[in-house]
């Protein structure tokens, strides 16, 4: 139980790696503050997680006996992010841990002169500037109590480049560039700031996460091809389960990580050291 009596709020928790984190934290015994959008939006070419989707997480994680609150909140909207940890502090009385989790796929697999400002505007939107706003809601609730850990999911594609994703490839990178930076702002008030970078994760039905199948359709090839791909080009051999990641969140949201800032988690099974 090594979240016992810590509160933890997750972006992009109905469904997919929120979800896998919002369940490894339940049964280590946080309380949680679960946010999505909850909506689709216009210009995303695929369904984002419902408010269903959202309340489901709750429910799994109340079965674990964490005592769980959900709110319908865009990390494009600095005040939906500012209520959210009023919310947290009305509820839970303090706030020990973020995950940074919301993000979108690449609207399209397209070269870098073909993505429209509207495409590439709306990744960084979400992608950056949506942890950059929660971290800036919640780092005052933490700052005082000189306690924390914020928690940003990069990706892989954060620390190499990919063919036909550089708006989530900028994205990503710059995740990582507001960690180390955040991480130096915030290590003499005891506030922790890490990223995680996970490769291709599986998308379990369970948890109903739909990454891996939205990058497969943006580059035009089929699930099972990008994943015969990446399992043949990945020194472990094996896709990386929400399991796989969700551990690594939860080291970094625990004490044991307590010296470990500005620091870049990869859980790739060797991808990016190739
Ligand atoms: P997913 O699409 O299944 O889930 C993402 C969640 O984020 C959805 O529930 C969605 O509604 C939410 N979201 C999107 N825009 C939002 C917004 N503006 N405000 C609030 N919530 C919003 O994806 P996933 O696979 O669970 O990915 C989670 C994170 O992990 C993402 O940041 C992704 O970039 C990163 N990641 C995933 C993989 C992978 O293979 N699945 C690999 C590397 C990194």
């Amino acid at each position: 139980m090594r979240l016992t009596g810590k509160t933890v709020i997750i972006t992009g928790a109905a469904r997919g790696l929120g979800r896998a984190c919002a369940l490894r934290f339940a049964d280590e015994g946080a309380d949680l503050l679960l946010l999505d959008i909850a909506r689709d939006l216009d210009d995303v070419p695929y369904p984002l997680g419902s408010s269903g989707q959202l309340e489901h997480t709750a429910t799994l994680c109340e079965r674990a006996g964490a005592a769980t609150v959900t709110a319908a909140v865009d990390v494009r909207d600095a005040r939906q992010c500012e209520l959210a940890v009023e919310q947290a502090l009305d509820r839970f009385g303090a706030v020990d841990a973020l995950v940074n989790n919301a993000g979108i796929a690449s609207p399209s697999g397209k070269i870098a002169h073909d993505i429209t400002e509207r495409e590439w505007s709306l990744m960084l939107d979400i992608d950056l500037s949506g942890a950059w706003r929660m971290m800036k809601a919640v780092a005052p609730v933490m700052v005082p109590r000189r306690s924390g850990s914020i928690i940003n999911v990069s990706s892989t594609a954060g620390t190499v480049g990919y063919r036909h994703f550089s708006s989530y490839v900028a994205a990503k990178h710059g995740l990582i560039g507001l960690t180390k930076a955040a991480a130096l702002d915030y290590a003499p008030m005891g506030v922790r700031v890490n990223a995680l970078c996970p490769g291709s994760v599986r998308d379990d039905p369970v948890l109903e996460g739909r990454m891996l199948a939205e990058i497969a359709r943006s580059l035009e090839v089929p699930v099972a091809e990008h994943e015969r791909i990446f399992v043949r080009d990945q020194p472990m051999n094996a896709l990386i389960e929400p399991s796989d990641i969700a551990n690594a969140a939860l080291w970094l949201a625990a004490d044991e990580s307590r010296q470990v800032t500005g620091s870049v988690l990869t859980v790739d099974g060797g991808f990016t050291s190739r």
